[in-house]
């Protein structure tokens, strides 16, 4: 399974001579395994993996939503593989709201926010909803959810083929002292697990509500469900290449096998 990390900054896209070794695009992970391609969310990092494809002239792909705030989405009218009519896009969403992830598109691609709209786009696209315990396949892959806390839900993500797993959990916000369980059974041995860790323990009391998480928190959630290798996601907008080095260092100290996600990381597993 080759995993490329597109966009692994939350909220904002950001760019500052301060955001250069971690990136600054929004949330975007491709997985691979053969010919099959699929896609984590639609932030600003699914430009380039559009760029990628237009160039390697592939023709369709999966993109399943965590959920459909801006920062997930915003990469989708700018994503090339739209523009072409020879191209297929199907985009995945997960719950009971089967139109929820079309009406929320529409709702974006829309005048006077944005001067297209869906019928626009040239490729075959394709909503498809699925029912949160639905376990989908992908050619080889297959694709499980688990809803997330979250204001207005989210869910979790895993990619599997074969025994390789990967968990892509953002957004979600924890509870101190009550580990979400059903996250660390979903997360349980996996290869690699991704978390939303926004914040650092020490800035949480001053964000409840606001529907994130912390790096300590994912460590936690990671030591208990005895993943093989964490990767720290959805990094706050302000947090510059040296705070993201420090947290990696600190993390390092709690759990050896972690790591801070950076654009453009390419990963095997
Ligand atoms: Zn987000
Ligand atoms: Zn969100």
């Amino acid at each position: 399974m080759k995993l490329v990390f597109w966009g692994t900054r939350g909220s904002l896209p950001m760019n500052t001579p301060n955001h250069r070794i971690f990136g600054g695009n929004t949330s975007c992970v491709s997985v691979q395994a053969g010919d099959d391609l699929i896609a984590f969310d639609a932030g600003s990092g699914l430009v380039h993996l559009g760029a990628e494809m237009a160039e390697t002239g592939r023709r369709e792909i999966d993109i399943f939503f965590s959920h459909f705030h801006a920062d997930h989405i915003c990469g989708l009218p700018f994503f090339k593989p739209l523009f072409n009519a020879d191209n297929t896009v199907r985009l995945h969403s997960f719950g009971d709201d089967a139109e929820s992830l079309r009406n929320a598109l529409d709702g974006y691609l829309k005048d006077p926010i944005f001067p297209m709209g869906l019928a626009d786009f040239e490729a075959d696209l394709q909503f498809i909803n699925h029912a949160t315990d639905d376990n989908l396949h992908i050619g080889s892959l297959s694709v499980s959810a688990l809803a997330i806390p979250h204001p207005g839900g989210a869910h979790a993500l895993k990619a599997t083929i074969g025994k390789k797993n990967f968990v892509y959990a953002t957004d979600t916000e924890h509870t101190p002292d009550a580990p979400n369980q059903a996250l660390i059974d979903f997360m349980q041995a996996v290869d690699l697990a991704v978390y939303d860790c926004t914040y650092d323990d020490d800035e949480f009391s001053e964000r409840r509500g606001w529907g994130h998480s912390t790096w300590q928190e994912g460590l936690r959630l990671a030591a208990a469900a005895k993943v093989a290798k964490f990767g720290i996601f959805h990094h706050e907008p302000e947090r510059t290449d040296d705070m993201l080095l420090d947290i990696e260092t600190r993390a390092r100290e709690m759990l050896a096998a972690s790591f801070v996600t950076r654009d453009f990381m390419r990963l095997e597993i």
